[in-house]
């Protein structure tokens, strides 16, 4: 009976690794040929100026899908395509992808629009990736200041002298460099002192509670502040009522991206949602 039993739940156990090893496989199997097979799609949040609600740029925000898997979620296969180096081709097709459409969108509606592209640790070790952002700004025709990178608190954290220096290449091709989710890792004030960022993306998850407890309001407020004293612009991410717009803007929160006004969607949409934004 005991043995039986034994058996059951360790079969059980092995039952649940291999669902999750399975899928992992599955995924890095499929996502070998999703270049090739055309199966990527950015779509692009907008972000907004808090004090007149004018769209200043977008994030843009990959988005697969695949015949055997449907429509995978980036937080399922980032982190698989960041341990397997699939990243950096996918990376490069990001940003490919996202200027060829800045340009097309600066040049039909406004000149002052950004794109924001999110980069993962990973992409720092290729040695490409400074002449790949030259050369498509230059192919793109896109001005380097109107090309925002988002990293997180991750990519610092190895104290790699070559991130540092890539970052202060970057820093000097005139691309702006965000800081994405503050608030979930260490939050270091001294990388927003030790690298040049321009920007700070305040996380969601502090975004969420600003209207429902003083404690979170508080937190937003002092990283606001502290933003603004080292000559950051601060964004909040996931900005999903109007109340939490209001609190923001007695902030002085500069822009919001969330919810409230759009979710990621695609280029056409952005086109679409943007023309009718300023009628
Ligand atoms: P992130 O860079 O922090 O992007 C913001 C995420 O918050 C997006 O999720 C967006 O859809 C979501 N979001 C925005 N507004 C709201 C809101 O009001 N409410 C809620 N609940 N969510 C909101 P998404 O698109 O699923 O992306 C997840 C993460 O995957 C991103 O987080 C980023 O870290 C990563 N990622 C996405 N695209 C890329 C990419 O092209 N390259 C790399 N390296 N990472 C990417
Ligand atoms: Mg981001
Ligand atoms: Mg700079
Ligand atoms: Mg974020």
């Amino acid at each position: 009976q005991a043995k039986a039993l034994g058996r059951n739940t360790y079969s059980f156990f092995t039952n649940e690794m291999n669902i999750i090893i399975q899928r992992r496989m599955e995924i890095e199997e499929q996502m070998r040929g999703a270049l090739e097979r055309n199966e990527f799609e950015i779509y692009y949040q907008p972000q907004l100026d808090v004090k007149n609600k004018e769209i200043i740029g977008a994030e843009a925000l990959l988005r697969w899908h695949n015949l055997a898997l449907g429509n995978v979620t980036p937080d399922e296969f980032i982190p698989i395509a960041e341990h397997t180096g699939l990243i950096v081709p996918i990376g490069k097709y990001v940003i490919k992808q996202a200027l060829c459409f800045l340009n097309q969108w600066q040049n039909i509606q406004h000149q002052k629009y950004t794109i924001s592209v999110n980069l993962s640790p990973r992409q720092f070790r290729d040695n490409e990736l400074l002449s790949f952002l030259k050369n498509t700004l230059t192919e793109e025709n896109v001005n380097p200041e109107s090309l925002e990178l988002e990293i997180t608190e991750g990519v610092l954290m190895s104290a790699q002298s070559y991130i540092h220096e890539a970052v202060a290449e970057i820093n000097d091709l005139g691309i702006k460099l965000s800081m994405d989710d503050f608030g979930t890792g260490y939050s270091s004030i001294s990388y927003l002192r030790q690298y040049p960022f321009d920007v700070l993306k305040i996380d969601r998850s502090f975004i969420h509670g600003i209207t429902l407890n003083k404690a979170d309001c508080d937190l937003v407020k002092a990283i606001i502040t502290m933003s603004h004293s080292l000559g950051l612009t601060v964004v909040a991410e996931g900005v999903e009522t109007e109340e939490q717009l209001k609190l923001l803007e007695e902030l002085s929160c500069n822009f919001v991206q969330g919810y409230y006004f759009s979710k990621p969607i695609p280029a056409q949409q952005l086109l679409d949602f943007s023309v009718n934004h300023f009628k």
